[in-house]
């Protein structure tokens, strides 16, 4: 694996910062999903989102889920990343190449109206969830708004996913600036104006080469600290056991609806696409238990 997730601080600890490099875990999202170009950027964003937001987590047993919900014809996202370093996610809708027009406006029209959720389950009791109204769809302009105003906590986020002519993946990127109380008015828009210099995500990454290239740059004046760097990767973790789990949810009435029909009930996995099998007499015991 060779992603990484970096935090940082700086401005005498009044600033922390993240930065991610996911190439590889795009890369192989798009093998899994054969991800169309819109769909592979709008599930890198959210991955390089998700994969930075659980690094805020204290415990390495946090796992934060963002699920996108749109009206457009992407439908949404769900995208899931544990601190130990693992990714996963899928777009709901990866067929849409008939909606040609708004195919070329890009990933805010393709998702469409609808709501951001994050989900932050730290292994406690309940999991922790917030949910916004969708902004821009972008994502990034997103995550902003969710930490401004859901968390109160004042957030610069840059996203940038670009792809080669042959749709693999030139740049996973992303960053995350987080304004602790009692930081100064000016720190916020010197670091702003380091970014808007850059351009985007895609450019600081592509000017440095690494997480930890990013960070320095972006917070040149306020003498920057790496406090973590973690390796981060797609990995699902599905089993035939989970997926038995997932298909005797379905209920009773259901099952027996299904087996009735036909002989193999076959459960896909949403995150990794492998297909498991069930023979119908298999379900039956399921069900009797
Ligand atoms: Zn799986």
């Amino acid at each position: 694996m060779s992603d990484k997730v970096v935090r940082a601080s700086a401005y005498n600890d009044m600033v922390r910062a993240f930065a991610v490099d996911i190439r590889t875990a795009l890369d192989d999202a798009i093998g899994f999903h054969k991800l169309n170009p819109l769909s592979a950027i709008a599930l890198g964003r959210a991955l390089a989102g998700a994969a930075m937001i659980s690094e805020m987590g204290k415990s390495d047993e946090t796992v934060t889920t963002i699920k996108i919900k749109g009206k457009g014809p992407m439908g949404g996202l769900v995208a899931v990343a544990s601190k130990g370093g693992t990714l996963k996610g899928y777009v709901v809708n990866n067929n849409y190449a008939d909606y040609g027009d708004d195919a070329k406006l890009g990933v805010g029209p393709l998702i469409g109206e609808g709501t951001l959720t994050i989900v932050r389950d730290l292994g406690m009791k309940e999991p922790y969830s917030g949910t916004i109204p969708l902004q821009s769809g972008e994502i990034g302009d997103d995550l902003a708004y969710y930490f401004t105003y859901s968390e109160q906590i004042p957030s610069l986020v840059a996203l940038g996913v670009k792809l080669n002519p042959d749709a693999t993946t030139k740049t996973a990127a992303g960053i995350i600036v987080q304004l602790m109380p009692g930081a100064g008015e000016t720190t916020i828009s010197e670091i702003e104006q380091r970014l808007f210099k850059a351009g985007s995500a895609s450019s600081i990454f592509e000017k440095t080469g690494t997480p930890q290239g990013m960070l320095e740059y972006l917070l040149e004046k306020g003498n920057p600290e790496i406090t973590s760097v973690r390796e981060t990767g797609y990995k699902c973790g599905c089993s035939r056991d989970s997926m038995k789990r997932g298909v005797i949810s379905l209920g009773r009435e259901e099952l027996e609806k299904i087996i009735n029909e036909q002989d193999i009930v076959e459960a896909v996995c949403h995150f990794c696409e492998t297909r498991y099998t069930f023979s119908s007499s298999e379900i039956k015991n399921l069900i009797i238990n």
